[in-house]
């Protein structure tokens, strides 16, 4: 058994960790600006061959207003799931059509607030119809939610789509655009989301053939064009050292394929195209870095740390692999095994179970790779534990804080207390 993960790079130099580390408060959360920003370059210059391609960055993934606000100035929108990405949205300088909204079980007030914003609204339901024109009017433009159900294979974090509680079925979604355009709707968008950190790209290229032939036929058979096709989000990243980054170029050049194939020949006026992608964006460009409080040998050996789940709860939630390394130490020997674990009275929480690490003593600083999307996103309050700061680093060497760390007043800020 080969129990050496591997080695991995850090989003941002050691040295500059270790020196930042050294300065604040720790646990935090960094990411880097240039490596976001560029990510989102990267996934546009693979659809330039559309001229009409808009990457809405999932809020949902990293709900920071410097991070909303870095990819609104390099040309993103936002899609938004809640009230409170909305109004993060908004205050980010994000509105109209730059914003879509994908809700699902969705309170009244949400969608009155999508459409005070003029986002694109997104329906999950056939019953959403009626309740979007009760509670807001219907918009000019609507866009409806696809679930394939057996049709598409799904993956371990969003489950098969089948069992997916999200989307309209093929048949509601005739039924759906003929009630709209019935009600006077006559611009529309198609959407599905069937994936959740997928690695394969011809899964993606797959998911775009499926959305064109069906909006082909949609069109065809209700006399309505489309003007915005979204696929969604869902590109994966690499979290463990073996793993192969998406090739986004390959990704855009099969769905260009296929658009030509199985869009271009229908005739239709040219739909937007569409991602919506957080983890691909923010995840590698992140990490957690916390320092190591206590090493404790009983039936294992625990190294536990001043971060919890609370501050980056995927391993415990699914079992996911987020690569550490031991900062300073990372040209020592892996021979020490280890359960590193936060200090929440759940068993569960642990960032990492039978881990090879270098020998670690209290104080070591560790780096947990890839936690810049659903990581502080994730947090909750539980035991008490309160959010860290989060920093951006905007140039080498340079770091500004973006969120400070709650206090114990924040917490208890709530709290009704009785008089003694
Ligand atoms: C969560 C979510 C996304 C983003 O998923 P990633 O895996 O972060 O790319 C996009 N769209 C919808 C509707 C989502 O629920």
């Amino acid at each position: 058994m080969n129990l050496n993960p591997g080695t991995k790079p850090l989003p941002i130099p050691e040295e500059e960790l270790l020196d930042l580390a050294g300065r604040v408060p720790t646990p935090f959360h960094v990411y880097d600006a240039e490596g976001i920003a560029s990510c989102l370059r990267r996934l546009e210059a693979a659809f330039a061959w559309h001229g009409d391609f808009r990457e809405f960055f999932a809020v949902k993934a990293t709900p920071i207003p410097a991070i909303v606000s870095l990819l609104a100035k390099n040309g993103a929108g936002a899609d938004c799931s809640s009230l409170a990405e909305l109004v993060m949205a908004e205050r980010c300088g994000l509105t109209g059509d730059r914003v879509i909204f994908t809700s699902n079980d969705t309170p009244a007030e949400e969608f009155a607030k999508a459409r005070a914003m003029g986002a694109v609204i997104n329906l999950d339901d056939l019953s959403h119809i009626d309740f979007l024109e009760k509670s807001a009017g219907l918009p000019d433009l609507v866009c409806c939610r696809f679930n394939p159900g057996p049709l598409k294979q799904g993956n371990a974090i969003i489950g098969k789509p089948e069992e997916a509680k999200y989307g309209f079925t093929r048949d509601q979604l005739f039924e759906g655009y003929r009630i709209l355009r019935d009600r006077g709707v006559r611009r529309f968008g198609l959407h599905t989301m069937v994936a959740s950190n997928e690695l394969n790209p011809q899964y993606f290229i797959e998911t775009a053939t499926m959305v064109f032939t069906l909006a082909t036929e949609i069109a065809k058979i209700l006399g309505i064009s489309f003007e915005l096709l979204n696929f969604g989000g869902g590109i994966g990243i690499p979290y463990r050292p073996g793993d192969t980054a998406v090739d986004l170029e390959a990704v855009g050049r099969g769905i260009a394929e296929s658009y030509r194939a199985n869009y271009a020949p229908a005739g239709l006026p040219r739909p937007r195209l569409a991602l919506e992608c957080g983890r691909l964006i923010t995840g590698p460009y992140g990490c957690l870095v916390s320092r190591v409080l206590h090493i404790k040998h009983t039936y294992r050996d625990y190294a536990g740390m001043d971060a919890c789940m609370a501050n980056l709860m995927r391993p415990a939630l699914y079992g996911a692999y987020h690569h550490i390394s031991v900062l300073g130490k990372e040209d020592r020997p892996r021979d020490h095994i280890y359960d590193v674990t936060g200090s929440l009275c759940e068993n569960n929480d642990k960032f990492a179970i039978g881990r090879v690490l270098p020998e670690l003593v209290p104080g070591d600083i560790l780096a947990f790779h890839d936690a810049g999307a659903h990581g502080s996103a994730m947090g909750f309050q539980y035991n008490g534990k309160l959010r860290c700061a989060e920093y951006l680093r905007t140039a080498p060497g340079q770091f500004s804080l973006i969120r400070r760390a709650e206090t114990l007043d924040d917490y208890f800020s709530t709290l009704v207390w009785p008089t003694p």
